[in-house]
């Protein structure tokens, strides 16, 4: 038996089977992994948490709620394994005593959001089927947007992170009027807040747990956003600059048009906690899995920052 072999490759794109796989190799090698499933989606793939910790300092990182950028999961995945290796093995991550945070905190990481939505991106959804002619009718309407690499929404052509009631109403007043009326490959908000079941099942699983801080990832950008509206959660700015520092990505304000009904902006507006979303790598969607060195590497002082900060 290999003992060292890495189960998290991040050399190629996950789908949500190999997902699937993994996460089960993970819970076999390091038993101390907390799984849970926290919802379906349209297309009944499951959608799961993965708890790393059982301190009381709850935190929430997700990734993979838009299609084509699926290579946030890789980074999340990978993650879970090196703090497992690191806590196993007693060894730090990022300067910090794995089992120190393991006991004060709980992290809550839930790598792919849009199950349905990675699969076609990542080829997982054989031309000709019926599922690729369902998301090819919606393409058509918008034939700018390559399909499927430009494909971020779900099943129903609803972009996830347009579905939170954070100034919903806003966001759909904006986004009509750029065209996006109707199910789309990005930018429709959907017929109303929180009507896809993957919205639902993060926005539900937030208000069982007490997260202190939630991170969102999402590319690209090498961004970070911690805003909504006129709040300012205690420390989240400070907390924003040292996320900066670590990671080398420009802490900002959110743009105008996409400042409304995601996943963040509706937890600063509901715990008027810390929130973020982090705009990880450089190029066009979906980038290529070649920039995952770089990212993970630029990414790890936020993820184990954020776990105890
Ligand atoms: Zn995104």
């Amino acid at each position: 038996m290999e003992i060292n072999k890495q189960i998290v490759n991040t050399k190629e794109p996950y789908s949500y089977t190999k997902l699937q796989e993994d996460i089960k190799k993970l819970k076999g090698k390091y038993p101390f992994l907390q799984v849970e499933t926290i919802g379906e989606s349209v297309q009944k793939r499951q959608i799961q948490s993965i708890r790393i910790g059982t301190g009381a300092n709850e935190v929430m990182y997700s990734s993979s709620i838009h299609a084509n950028e699926y290579i946030t999961t890789t980074v999340l995945m990978k993650f879970i394994e090196d703090f497992c290796e690191a806590y196993t093995k007693e060894i730090d991550i990022f300067e910090h005593n794995p089992k120190m945070i393991f006991n004060a905190s709980s992290i809550y990481i839930v790598p792919m959001l849009n199950p349905d939505g990675v699969d076609l991106v990542t080829g997982n959804v054989k031309e000709g089927t019926e599922d690729y002619n369902h998301y090819k009718e919606i393409a058509d309407q918008f034939s700018s947007i390559s399909f499927p690499s430009g494909w971020k929404a779900n099943y129903n052509g609803v972009d996830l992170n347009l579905q939170f009631p954070a100034r919903w109403n806003e966001a759909r007043e904006i986004k009509f009027s750029q065209g996006f009326n109707k199910p789309a490959p990005r930018d429709f908000v959907g017929f109303g807040p929180l009507t896809e079941p993957e919205a639902l099942a993060i926005y539900n699983f937030t208000l069982m747990h007490n997260f202190r801080l939630i991170l969102a990832y999402h590319t690209q950008g090498e961004v970070i956003f911690w805003q909504y509206a006129n709040f300012m959660p205690q420390d989240s700015e400070e907390i924003g600059k040292i996320f900066s520092m670590v990671s080398g990505y420009t802490l900002s304000t959110t743009p105008y048009e996409s400042a409304n009904a995601g996943l963040k902006d509706w937890f600063i507006q509901q715990y008027n906690r810390p929130g973020y979303t982090i705009e990880a790598g450089l190029g066009t969607n979906p980038l290529p899995m070649s920039q995952f060195d770089k990212i993970y590497s630029d990414n790890i002082g936020i993820l184990v920052l954020g776990s105890i900060i």
